[in-house]
């Protein structure tokens, strides 16, 4: 294989979010800007995304103003900053099926869906429960959920079962059940195709909010905190954090967390001419500079 070319978008930001809400206990400390984005991985003829977003012109309007979503753009709009349209995305890898992440099915007409079983069966179960429950529906749109299950009848979600190396060259999904979500699921991208790679990057979903849930605030004597918002256990938060962190070779830079407000200082970036950040990860060679 060769390298792919990697780019974090923002599509959406929140300006003014708890911090007690990304970094658990937290409490009484402010605010801070929370971008909301998808991760684009080309190359090896595959054009793939991780997570798609949600749709603000339609269901997802009410979620957007829920939260206080600002400067929300379709991914027509994102993606022509990278020169490409939705109509080209060809696969994506859903973490975990929460309305900014799995909110866009319908934005993505050629797409293939990967999303792990126990996600999508554990909404439905959410779903059945009776009203005084639905705090497990936490940031969960039932209509998202609907989508899924007719792009199965269609034959383009496809669900997995825990871990799956290679599920594209190079790209492995790694399995992190009952923590964040039922069953949420990051991706590893090793760069350079090895087994033990030099060159990973892993994409987080919300398994890893800010990078602050991998050092607790003191890099200098780092303990993970988990994420504020466990459906699952905290426990299998911070287990996870740890192989998260293992499988960027110990380095927080190649965490790419969409919600992190600080990636743009990370990589060359550039704000789109829609206000939004744009941030060039990794560049294959013969590939066009986004940011340049
Ligand atoms: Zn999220």
């Amino acid at each position: 294989m060769t390298p792919y070319s990697i780019w974090i978008l923002e599509y959406a930001f929140i300006p003014e979010c708890p911090l007690s809400s990304l970094v658990y206990g937290r409490h009484n400390q402010g605010t801070v800007k929370l971008p909301y984005g998808y991760v684009l991985i080309k190359g090896n003829g595959q054009t793939i995304l991780v997570d798609c977003g949600y749709d603000h012109e339609s269901v997802g309007r009410k979620f957007g103003e829920f939260y206080g979503v600002q400067n929300w753009r379709s991914p027509r709009d994102v993606l022509a900053e990278v020169g490409l349209t939705p109509e080209q995305i060809g696969h994506v890898i859903i973490t975990h099926a929460h309305f900014d992440h799995m909110g866009g099915l319908a934005l993505f007409p050629n797409a293939k869906f990967y999303i792990q079983e126990r996600e999508i069966s554990r909404w439905i179960w959410a779903m059945s429960l009776e009203r005084r429950l639905r705090w497990l529906m936490t940031a969960g749109d039932p209509s998202d959920i609907i989508k899924a299950v007719e792009l199965a009848r269609d034959g383009r979600l496809v669900t997995l079962k825990g871990d799956v190396e290679d599920l594209f060259p190079g790209i492995d999904v790694r399995y992190a059940e009952d923590s964040h979500t039922p069953g949420s699921q990051y991706v590893v991208i090793r760069n350079d195709g090895l087994r033990a790679s030099k060159d990973p990057y892993v994409c987080t979903g919300d398994l890893i909010y800010r990078h602050e849930n991998l050092h607790g605030g003191t890099p200098e004597d780092p303990y993970f905190i988990p994420v504020g918002l466990a459906i699952g256990s905290q426990v299998n938060l911070i287990m996870t954090a740890d192989s998260i962190l293992k499988a960027a070779n110990g380095d927080t830079k190649r965490v790419l967390a969409p919600h992190e407000e600080n990636m743009p200082s990370l990589y060359p970036s550039r704000k789109s001419r829609h206000g939004l950040q744009l941030m060039e990860v990794s560049l294959a060679p013969g590939e066009r500079s986004a940011v340049a």
